[in-house]
């Protein structure tokens, strides 16, 4: 019974392997609130901060397989005076905490703390991290993908050619959303953190 088990285990090796040398996708632009986090709106205090489920076991397997992680948020609160950058970043914080996996596991973390109404480079969708990315990494466009609970997260990258995925775990009806955006059908959608970083890994 003992070669059955060894083989099993060659079996999962092999398939990790090649999921990760065929993975075309270098990095990831993860969204924060009803991505990694649940959504609290207008969330400031770091005892609220929550993980979602997969979250944990989706970024270890991309960690795992090479990629790079990028933090991009909007945080409209900071900019609407209902709470300072400092409550958002203590988030962070946390949330880094309740992941576990080391000190800092993003290369970059952008937050936009503008209101809608405000003058910003970053707030998405804009597209201007992500093309920071791209200019620092040498990377082509497609090997970036941004995932997102929002259809501004994936607008990010329809405006430049990257790749993007929804994940339907945050406040708002996505599919709804991407409908209106025009984007119903140009980017997967899944149920939960962890499927969608398996699709990343498939992506080639
Ligand atoms: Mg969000």
């Amino acid at each position: 019974m003992s070669s059955t088990r060894d083989e099993n285990q060659a079996a999962r090796v092999t398939r990790t392997g090649v999921a990760a040398r065929a993975c075309r996708v270098k990095g990831l632009i993860l969204d924060r609130d009803g991505t990694l986090i649940a959504h609290v709106p207008y969330l400031a205090d770091p005892a609220q901060v929550a993980l979602l489920p997969g979250v944990h076991d989706g970024l270890r397997v991309a960690l795992d397989a090479g990629l790079a992680l990028f933090l991009h948020s909007n945080q409209s609160g900071v900019g609407r005076g209902y709470y300072p950058l400092a409550a958002v970043e203590a988030c962070n914080r946390r949330m880094i905490e309740l992941l576990n996996l080391g000190e800092q596991p993003f290369a970059r973390i952008c937050i936009a703390p503008e209101a809608p109404d405000q003058p910003s480079r970053y707030r998405k969708p804009s597209p201007a991290f992500l093309r920071e990315i791209l200019a620092e990494h040498g990377w082509r466009a497609d090997e970036l993908c941004c995932i997102g609970d929002r259809a501004l997260d994936l607008q990010v990258a329809a405006h430049t050619g990257a790749r993007a995925i929804g994940v339907a775990t945050g406040l708002e009806n996505l599919q709804a959303e991407m409908t209106a955006a025009g984007l119903q059908g140009v980017f997967p959608v899944f149920d939960r953190f962890d499927a969608a970083i398996q699709h990343v890994l498939s992506l080639t």
